[in-house]
């Protein structure tokens, strides 16, 4: 009896502190070389800490972890390293939740980059990589999820950089997409995908394949659309989907779709999908059960727009344009009713060859569409962690978070233009990896 007390007793001083990112805090506490992990202590002018703003913030940064946010410089630790950021705004480290990590490629002249992404061994792949999760970093995005790669290089990505063989930001990553047989269509000869399964007992093994390779999460192609393709034809049945869907949960995974067309949507929301990426032309009654599943949108609706400016480099046939900007628009008109309607939305860039670095751009089209700039910092903070199922580790400045942060200049609740535009400093799990704040201007 004294025990099941005391384990209730445990249990909810759990939960009561797993608002405030208790968990890494409980790990910290166990640690044993808790008596030499070096203190940090920030200082920032103000501090969006996810939830509420600090006017002339302290954030006192333990090994990896924040140990105390406060507005009351005495309390910073006499042995602690001071970090002055008093003309800057501070925020949790951003996430972004749709990127393609291992699909950087070179800007050499005269390559198109989709020949690149093809014709690349993986090791030189992940080799090249490490330039698109540097400029990652340097736009304040601290926490990635990755939604597709061959070969597992973004298992091998996700680990080296958890060694600190690699510098960029966290992942958490799916391995294979799942598609039906030759979708998406790629130009060029293309290895056999190892995501490929048609029907729900192939749909069952390559889900549990990802599973068994150490995916974070499961991605399926619910529909055509890709690059310069912007048809959104269904490809797999409401079965096949909800099939994956239910494997991924059992196995504690969540789950991305992929449409690019309202049908692949309806069935991927109805099949209980944890998030729906890129979808246009969503029907009412698919919004609207979003909004009462708390089903995330990542509408992806900038990848387009870096389509659109690089086409020509990566290899498009000529006439790409107007079909991407028609996509653009109601890409963008989706995302302004779905917000209306209640609908939580994440951010994710979609980023791929060499987009990184213009993650968070999609803010702006958030902004567009509706939202005030907390709203669309909560897409890349608070919102992103509850989609990683992280809530209680990231996307917050809170005592047990991981130490991760940004310093902008300006006011980003009042211009999201500073987020996009103005990060002058990034720290990933108390380390210092962005520093601008001798250069900046
Ligand atoms: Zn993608």
């Amino acid at each position: 009896m004294k025990i099941r007390v005391s384990q209730l007793a445990a249990a909810a001083y759990a939960m009561a502190l797993l608002a405030r990112c208790a968990s890494g805090q409980q790990a910290a506490e166990k640690r044993p070389d808790s008596a030499v992990r070096p203190i940090k202590a920030l200082r920032f002018r103000s501090l969006w800490d996810g939830r509420k703003l600090w006017p002339d913030a302290v954030v006192i940064v333990e090994g990896d972890r924040v140990r105390e946010v406060t507005s009351d410089a005495r309390k910073i630790p006499p042995q602690a390293q001071v970090v002055d950021l008093t003309k800057y705004t501070g925020l949790p480290g951003l996430i972004d939740v749709h990127t393609h990590m291992t699909m950087y490629t070179d800007e050499t002249p005269g390559v198109p980059m989709l020949k690149q992404i093809t014709g690349t061994p993986p090791a030189v792949e992940v080799f090249l990589a490490r330039k698109g999760a540097l400029r990652t970093l340097e736009s304040g995005v601290t926490t990635v999820r990755d939604l597709g790669a061959d070969q597992y290089m973004d298992i091998a990505m996700r680990d080296l950089i958890n060694r600190g063989e690699m510098t960029g930001p966290r992942m958490f990553v799916s391995g294979y997409g799942l598609y039906v047989t030759s979708t998406p269509y790629k130009p060029g000869l293309n290895p056999p995908a190892g995501g490929i399964a048609d029907g729900v007992p192939e749909v069952l093994r390559a889900v549990r394949q990802q599973v068994a390779a150490g995916a974070d999460v499961i991605k399926l192609y619910a529909s055509t659309g890709t690059d310069d393709d912007v048809t959104g034809f269904e490809t797999y049945t409401y079965e096949e989907i909800k099939a994956a869907v239910d494997a991924a949960h059992q196995f504690g995974k969540k789950i991305a779709i992929h449409s690019y067309g309202p049908a692949g949507a309806r069935d991927a929301v109805r099949a209980g999908t944890d998030s729906l990426e890129h979808a246009t032309d969503l029907d009412e009654e698919t919004i609207a059960e979003m909004a009462r599943r708390g089903t995330y949108y990542v509408p992806t609706i900038d990848h387009n727009r870096y389509y659109v400016e690089n086409g020509d480099r990566i290899g498009y046939p000529p006439g790409f344009q107007d079909r991407l900007r028609e996509f653009i628009g109601r890409n963008l008109e989706t995302a302004r009713r779905a917000h209306k309607a209640g609908v939580r939305f994440a951010m994710g860039s979609d980023a791929i060859y060499t987009m990184f670095g213009e993650n968070t751009r999609e803010l702006g089209w958030f902004v567009k569409a509706g939202m005030t700039p907390k709203e669309a910092l909560a897409t890349a903070t608070t919102n992103a962690a509850d989609l990683l199922g992280k809530g209680g580790e990231l996307g917050s400045v809170a005592p047990g978070c991981y130490a991760d942060l940004v310093a902008v200049d300006g006011d980003p609740l009042a211009d999201i233009g500073a987020v996009l535009n103005r990060v002058r400093w990034v720290m990933k799990g108390g380390q210092t990896v962005v520093d601008r704040t001798q250069s900046a201007p």
